[in-house]
């Protein structure tokens, strides 16, 4: 978005901009209001009957039918980020890389299981989407992340997908889809939850921060503007009491002015955004021990490792008794 101050022209021109996008239409609905309908492709996208919106604050307060479209509100955000997700191109394609026996057989040995555990390989061919998000972290600062997950086949989501930088050769463009398009959206809704889950922590720790200079700044100014008030030296010149009590306020707006931006200033604002899909076929190579198994997705760096029993992390197994012990719950249990 650009730094330019929003008028209600731009929003307006945004407004067709996104009707034209969406295939829908864009009808006046009074003055600085419109109806903007739902496409046919997507009969529920802007809501059951599409959406009102209004430039005007005050006709938008009076008229609870009428939604604010204004520089940061929610409806344009979220706007914004659905044209983004329908502009974003789904590539189909094969994958033709796959786990090598003798990788396979390395990583296992190297820890991940007990040696001379006795083991099946099998392959199978699946459709995973493959999602890279761009994240921001706005606060006083912008900071910028990726993250890359895979939904399998079976609809799990698991972060750690490979950078396929360097791999484009091993993309094959396959031209038909192979799967439904609902089960396409629901994997990419799958997908985008999986994001925001595996942000949480960094959001929680961000907001800790941000709440920690908050305070700061609001308790430095607090006292700076205590200390002023108590030593009236901001009516220093003044005699008359109601000249005085209009310093006083003029003082009092100040202060509670500077709190205001120091509260915007600190706030954090998060924002995850697709920037490239793609639904792969590729061959995955499944590991099994009894009932349990490791799965070496090509797509992830890393393979995928059963649960331990004990303490339900993903860790290299120590027994399968017949469940399988990671190395600390094995001495314990
Ligand atoms: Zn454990």
């Amino acid at each position: 978005m650009s730094d330019q101050p929003t008028t209600p022209d731009r929003l307006a021109a945004f407004l067709a901009d996104t009707a034209r996008h969406f295939q829908g239409t864009l009808t006046p609905a009074g003055p600085q209001a419109w109806t903007l309908t739902n496409p046919a492709k997507h009969p529920n996208l802007l809501g059951p009957d599409g959406l009102t919106v209004s430039t005007d604050a005050e006709a938008s307060l009076l008229d609870p039918e009428l939604s604010l479209l204004a520089e940061g509100t929610p409806l344009l955000q979220t706007l914004v980020r659905r044209i983004r997700e329908q502009g974003l191109s789904l590539f189909k394609g094969r994958y033709r890389w796959q786990w090598p026996a003798a990788t396979v057989k390395a990583r296992l040995k190297d820890g991940l299981i007990p040696a001379r555990t006795r083991t099946t390989v099998s392959e199978t061919d699946e459709i995973s989407l493959r999602a890279v998000f761009r994240i921001r972290f706005h606060r006083e600062f912008v900071q910028e992340d990726v993250l890359r997950l895979i939904v399998d086949g079976q609809g799990r989501s698991w972060s750690g997908a490979r950078n396929l930088e360097g791999h484009e050769g091993l993309l094959e463009p396959v031209a038909t889809l192979s799967l439904p398009w609902e089960q396409v959206q629901e994997r990419y809704q799958r997908a985008v939850f999986a994001a925001e889950e595996a942000l949480l922590p960094t959001i929680m720790d961000h907001k800790a921060e941000l709440a920690t200079l908050l305070k700061r700044e609001t308790q430095r100014i607090t006292t700076y503007y205590d200390e002023v008030e108590a030593s009236g030296e901001y009516a220093d010149e003044i005699d008359d009491p109601e000249a005085m009590a209009v310093a006083l306020a003029a003082l009092r707006k100040d202060r509670a002015k500077l709190l205001a931006e120091q509260r915007l200033r600190y706030q954090l604002g998060v924002q995850v955004q697709p920037v490239s899909l793609g639904l792969l076929h590729s061959t995955v190579t499944t590991v099994t021990i009894g009932d349990h198994a490791i799965v070496f997705h090509p797509l992830l760096a890393d393979p995928i490792l059963p649960i331990c029993d004990g303490c339900a992390r993903r860790v290299p197994v120590a027994r399968f008794t017949p469940a399988p012990y990671c190395n600390t719950c094995a001495g314990l249990l």
